[in-house]
């Protein structure tokens, strides 16, 4: 806090606003208009990997931009980095926006920098993003929610710390009334799937797995959820996955999926 202190009589001048923004899920006509008109406005745009270049290409030329991304393996700039990062830009002076997949607030890590830019006396707005279960969802022409289908929906991750164990409570997951949608699960599904069915979900349950959803690089693959995790593998699908497990996604639109965006080439159920 002190550094906060010494900084602001330096500089003699509030810290402007980060900007954590939402980019969606691909398709750039996804953004909200004040993700655009920030973008616009910035003087430097730090973004993530999964934040692609119909996205990029919306930012004027003149505007600084700093590739942040995290690969599945192997880390560009570690979380503390990127903090700081940001704390030095806005005592710049610069007018940052953090662009981030998504919404940022949804497996974003945005919160932590929320955390340590407050902590350091950067202010912060963020500003929501179309997260990739609601742009996966409706690239396949699946609600998330559907009477009698199912009456709620959860978000997990399938990431796993250092091959650490998957601490998920299976028991309460395995609920065939609730759409269960996975983050970062492509390399964990065959466990996630096994442990679901252990814990009483039936082998039966229609799964879609979408890689690159809302972009012309959209993949699906629609399964039972007992061979959902042998078909991603011998499909070897490009990352980001995304996983929807659930009795909604039997409404998937084959057409869609398959014809309009040219998207899937694998389509089938099991
Ligand atoms: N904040 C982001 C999620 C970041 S975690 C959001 O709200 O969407 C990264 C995971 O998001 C990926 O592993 C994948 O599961 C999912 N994801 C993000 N964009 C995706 C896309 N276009 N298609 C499929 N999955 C995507």
């Amino acid at each position: 806090m002190a550094e906060t202190t010494n900084s602001k009589i330096a500089t003699n001048r509030p810290v402007a606003p980060v900007y954590l923004v939402g980019a969606g899920p691909g398709d750039p006509e996804l953004l909200t208009l004040k993700a655009y008109r920030l973008l616009g406005e910035a003087d430097v745009v730090v973004y993530d990997r999964l934040v692609g270049q119909a996205i990029l290409s919306l930012v004027p030329k003149g505007t600084s931009r700093i590739y942040v991304g995290k690969a599945p393996k192997g880390h560009h700039m570690v979380q503390e980095e990127i903090n700081n990062l940001l704390v030095k830009l806005a005592r710049a002076g610069r007018k940052v926006v953090r662009l981030k997949g998504g919404d940022p607030y949804i497996f974003g890590r945005g919160s932590e920098e929320t955390t340590f830019l407050a902590q350091h006396g950067v202010p912060v707005r963020v500003v929501p993003g179309i997260t990739a279960a609601s742009g996966c969802a409706a690239a396949i022409g699946v609600p998330l929610t559907h009477r009698g289908l199912a009456s709620g929906v959860r978000f997990v991750t399938g990431h796993r710390e250092r091959d650490g164990a998957l601490d998920l409570n299976w028991a309460s997951l395995a609920d065939p009334d609730t759409t269960l949608v996975i983050y970062m699960g492509a390399s964990t599904i065959e466990q996630v799937s096994a442990e679901l069915i252990a814990a009483g979900l039936s082998a039966t349950t229609p799964t879609a797995a979408v890689t690159n959803g809302t972009t012309p690089e959209q993949k699906t693959c629609v399964a039972s959820l007992g061979d959902i995790g042998a078909r991603l593998k011998a499909l070897n699908l490009s990352s980001p996955v995304l996983i929807i497990v659930g009795r909604v996604v039997s409404l998937a639109d084959l057409d869609l999926t398959s014809g309009a965006s040219a998207a899937a080439d694998e389509l089938s159920y099991a």
